[in-house]
């Protein structure tokens, strides 16, 4: 019996050992190996932060909600307004503070008209770039109906909604190629950071580096195109995420292989509205959760 009471003894304390050496260690192990993104980050509705990239295909629409005010970049196609406007009056949108259409390509003030026709915008951003594009006369006599001004940001002008700051990075009116006009914008929220590229390509980025670029999240330029994305520039911003909006097999073969293996390279976790859908994110400002959802958001 004396025995059998000193094993169980020798057992129980060999077991404390070992708990006491490795158990917590096992722990932080799987603790540390938990991404991120992976803690849900609960929020109540009214200081809420979220950005949504929705699928609106070969295009772009961001919104970006906070303090229950919202901001949008971009709008999709043209086929893609009516169903954006419908998943914003089902979220309860009536207004947004300001809306930034990056650049005048139809796939990304496609939609526009619709959100101009349907909702109140206090200010309406745009470069400072004419066209005889039919989906740019069509923004324009809508914010004409709507006794809307388009407003012109300059670089590093800042706006404020809720607790985001946005800085403008980057805005033209002079290039050559229209992609280059492409409002950049940063968004800080609290200990997060975010950047909006529209579609400008390596010859804005070239011009931006001396700015503050890191991010913990990069909305990839131009659709993953292998005209933007530098690794220079990629780099400087760093991201820890980054979401490609682009459609399913779209004719230009977005995103290009070059730029996923820059991003890869780097340790960025991508995210792809083509194979995920829309991509939802949630900060209470130092941790980011990151959700994919199919919406009806997608004309096509
Ligand atoms: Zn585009």
């Amino acid at each position: 019996m004396k025995r059998f009471i000193s094993s169980l003894f020798t057992i129980l304390f060999l077991l404390l050992f070992f708990y006491v050496a490795y158990g917590s260690d096992i722990n932080n192990y799987y603790q540390s190996n938990k991404k991120d993104n992976q803690k849900k980050v609960i929020l109540n509705d009214k200081d809420e932060f979220k950005i949504y990239f929705f699928d609106v295909g070969e295009a772009d629409c961001i919104l970006i909600k906070n303090n229950s005010e919202y901001v949008l970049i971009d709008s999709g196609n043209n086929e893609d307004g009516l169903k954006l406007v419908k998943y914003f009056k089902d979220l309860g949108i009536t207004k947004f503070k300001y809306v930034i259409g990056t650049h005048l390509h139809e796939d990304h003030i496609g939609g526009m008209d619709y959100i101009i026709n349907n909702f109140d915008i206090d200010h309406y951003y745009m470069p400072d770039v004419s066209s005889d594009y039919l989906t740019f006369t069509e923004v324009i006599d809508a914010l004409n109906n709507k006794n809307i001004s388009w407003e012109v940001p300059k670089i590093d002008d800042t706006f404020i909604v809720g607790d985001a700051k946005f800085r403008i990075i980057w805005i033209s009116k002079d290039e050559e190629d229209l992609n280059d006009t492409s409002i950049v914008v940063k968004l800080d929220f609290k200990n997060t950071s975010y950047l909006f590229t529209g579609d400008a390509t390596k010859n804005v980025e070239l011009r931006i580096l001396d700015k503050d670029l890191k991010s913990d999240v990069l909305k990839v330029s131009h659709h993953g195109s292998s005209d933007a994305s530098s690794a220079q520039f990629l780099k400087q911003v760093n991201p820890e995420y980054a979401v490609i909006s682009v459609g399913k097999d779209n004719d230009y073969h977005h995103p290009h292989g070059i730029t996923l293996n820059k991003l890869e390279s780097i340790g960025t976790i991508v995210y792809r509205t083509d194979k995920q859908g829309t991509i939802i994110l949630t900060s209470d400002g130092e941790n980011i959760y990151i959700d994919t959802a199919n919406t009806d958001t997608n004309g096509n």
